[in-house]
């Protein structure tokens, strides 16, 4: 597969040359620079709505390319991915046919933290995503390496602000666009660190992003320094498997996308992972070698939740710490080792290494390395994801101080469906905190900011119970056809099905009234307990444990067949049942939520200057930096205080 071949059919010959004296100057609606995970998404999201656009990046050969680890999902992370799906998206549709090993993690906890996770074949999840995107319409695709923006003179009209109308490619060619969305992932002023050398690079094999970090630089964005690093990858051959823990994939496998009923490959197909550890030796290598590693010394912030083993070392020695050995892909003949990300020099790494159990003679094909970058301060942007300092310029993924694919991803769409309504000029497409993981993302990173990398989890949400993996559909799918137009008929119409049927199952299940004693007769299985006095619904008794939708419906076959036939629907009767009460409660702390979020805050006021109410001087400056939207965001500001708050409602109410 060749880009070149493929775009030449979508652009006039003389600009895809790359020549200067192009005959005309390219226009698209959105142009989104960076093809990683958040660049994909964006690009796909944009063409989904109508936008003609273009996705611009370094390499064609390598858009979907998974940088580090060969794993999507997780705990909070596996949310993301079903509600990037709901709304559409790429990424769960394209693991439920690279994936080589799917595993549920938390499946001792309820279903609403479970983290849908799947280890993913490289190859096939790129070879997957690059077909998807020359497959998308009103998509092109350009290899070049964006170094400026082209700019419009600000318009009083629009608070002063100036407007993105294109970008600039290194060779000095333009391309005009509406919107632009930036993803260029740890690119910016990117700088690889192995042992005590640096380089510059976006990752190993990639240039750096310069020109366009000292664009951002000089238009006035807040910008931050942020590091990350990667394991090694080892030879699987030289690796002894037989003497470490086994840990074999979940039969049968649950699908990330709410389309598929099944993952492309059978469990018995799948490949394993295994468990070692490392070991006293593993510390005393990385302590005596610390002079020799500059990226451990440098202040940096790195991931608090997947740090190198240097800073696990550091911070709690004298513990076995967990290396999992997983799959790079079906027929490769890597093995990636999940928390040894290393970058002592390359010789030492492999010293480091063959001192782990099974690890002993353990050849190193690709040392671990890390990378330095420039991230903007998020809380210069809204919740759509737009800045604040130019109009229609957006920014999405690792380039907002996040880190991982999935929370790269769930930027992406937004921002691609925002760009596209911005061309529309309709309103923005905002997920809310009590609507969904995606909201809670971007709620924390435009109100909160972030001083060290940030990842997603099931305890960022405050209302985890209704935000549950099984009805992320239910709750944007809807939204996502009605008010961006970025999902599909077909989508739409099976979301709409399975929201109705299961209304309807729940007043069903809440109709059929027996005694216990009766309910213990038909199900005698369940371990229902005899209270003569009260009558039970059978919504009731599908909260016991043991009890199923089938078996409910064998008891009551009229009118409860209906809802066991189809698997999907059964299951999440079952689960609905499962949190009833607490949902209940949690209904009525969420509108309390919604109504504060329903008071917006103008988008000009000056906070520095507004006269007629009482708030200091550090409330006002905190207030001005982040911009909040709403009353309820401008409470989450860390510093904006509970009497600050009252004022500005006060004020907003009695002037607006
Ligand atoms: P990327 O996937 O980085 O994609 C950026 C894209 O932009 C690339 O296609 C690039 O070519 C393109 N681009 C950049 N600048 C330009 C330009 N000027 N013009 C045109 N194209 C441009 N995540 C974790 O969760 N855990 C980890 O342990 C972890 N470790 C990592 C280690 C390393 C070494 C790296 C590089 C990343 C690591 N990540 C980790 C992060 C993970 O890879 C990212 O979070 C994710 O890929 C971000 O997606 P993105 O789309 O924002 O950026």
């Amino acid at each position: 597969w060749v880009a070149a071949s493929v775009t030449k059919q979508h652009l006039p010959l003389a600009w895809f040359s790359g020549e200067n004296a192009a005959p005309w100057t390219p226009r698209f609606d959105v142009v989104v620079v960076g093809g990683g995970h958040a660049g994909t998404e964006a690009a796909a999201a944009a063409a989904r709505c109508g936008s003609q656009t273009l996705l611009l990046t370094h390499r064609a050969d390598t858009i979907g390319q998974m940088s580090c680890n060969p794993s999507f999902g997780g705990i909070g992370k596996g949310h993301l991915m079903r509600e990037v799906d709901a709304l559409d998206g790429l990424c769960s549709r394209i693991c439920d046919q690279s994936g080589v090993h799917y595993k549920v993690l938390n499946r001792r906890k309820g279903p609403a933290v479970w983290g849908l996770r799947a280890q993913i074949d490289r190859k096939l999840y790129k070879q997957n995503m690059q077909k998807e995107i020359l497959n998308t319409p009103l998509l092109t695709v350009q290899e070049g390496a964006v170094e400026d923006l082209i700019l419009t003179e600000p318009e009083p009209e629009h608070t002063g602000k100036c407007r993105v109308s294109g970008v600039v490619l290194v060779d000095g060619s333009t391309v005009y666009a509406e919107s632009v969305i930036l993803t260029t992932g740890t690119f910016l002023r990117g700088m690889i660190v192995i042992g005590l050398e640096m380089h510059p690079a976006g990752r190993l094999g990639d240039q750096p992003s310069i020109g366009l970090a000292q664009t951002l630089e000089k238009l006035g964005f807040v910008v931050g320094r942020l590091k990350t690093g990667t394991p090694p990858r080892i030879a699987k051959e030289s690796i002894n498997f037989s003497i470490l823990n086994k840990q074999t994939p979940d039969n049968p496998s649950i699908p990330f996308s709410f389309i598929h009923k099944t993952v492309w490959i059978e469990p018995e197909d799948q490949l394993p992972c295994y468990l070692t550890h490392t070991n006293p030796r593993v510390d005393e290598i990385i302590l005596e070698n610390l002079h020799l590693n500059s990226h451990v010394k440098e202040t940096t912030r790195g991931p608090r939740y997947c740090p190198s083993i240097e800073s696990k070392v550091l911070r709690f020695p004298n513990r076995l710490h967990q290396v999992w050995l997983e799959p790079e892909g079906l027929d490769s003949d890597l093995i990636y080792p999940q928390g040894l990300s290393v970058t002592l020099p390359a010789e030492l790494q492999e010293k480091m290494i063959t001192c782990i159990r099974g690890l002993e003679k353990a050849q190193v094909v690709q040392p671990g390395y890390g990378v330095q970058y420039d991230y903007l301060d998020p809380r210069q942007i809204t919740p759509s994801l737009e800045t604040h300092l130019v109009q229609r310029l957006f920014f999405a993924g690792q380039i907002n101080g996040t880190t991982g694919y999935e929370e790269a991803a769930a930027q992406g769409v937004i921002a691609g469906i925002n760009a596209s309504l911005r061309v529309r000029q309709r309103p923005p497409f905002i997920i809310s905190r009590t609507e969904g993981y995606i909201g809670v993302l971007i709620d924390d990173l435009t109100t909160l900011g972030t001083s060290e990398p940030y990842r997603m989890f099931t305890s960022r949400a405050e209302f985890r119970l209704s935000l549950r993996p099984d009805n992320a559909d239910s709750r944007l799918t809807l939204r996502g056809y009605k008010e961006a137009g970025c999902v599909s008929q077909e989508r739409y119409e099976r979301a709409s099905w399975m929201k109705s049927s299961l209304e309807e199952g729940i007043s069903v299940l809440k109709s059929i009234e027996f005694s216990s004693s009766k309910w213990k007769k038909l199900i005698p299985e369940a371990s229902i307990s005899i209270n003569k006095s009260l009558p039970l619904r059978a919504l009731d008794v599908l909260k016991y444990e043991e009890v199923n939708t089938e078996m409910l419906a064998k008891a009551v076959p009229e009118p409860l067949k209906k809802y066991s036939e189809c698997r999907e629907l059964a299951e999440r009767l079952k689960i609905e049942a499962t949190y009833e009460s607490v949902l209940f409660h949690q209904q009525q702390e969420i509108k309390e939520v919604q109504r504060d979020e329903a008071l917006q805050l103008p988008e000009d006021l000056d906070y520095l200057t507004l006269r007629d109410v009482s708030l200091s001087y550090e409330v006002r400056e905190k207030l001005q930096f982040s911009r909040p939207q709403t009353i309820g965001a401008a409470g989450r500001i860390p510093g904006v205080t509970p009497a600050a708050i009252v004022n500005l409602l006060r004020f907003v109410k009695t002037t607006h």
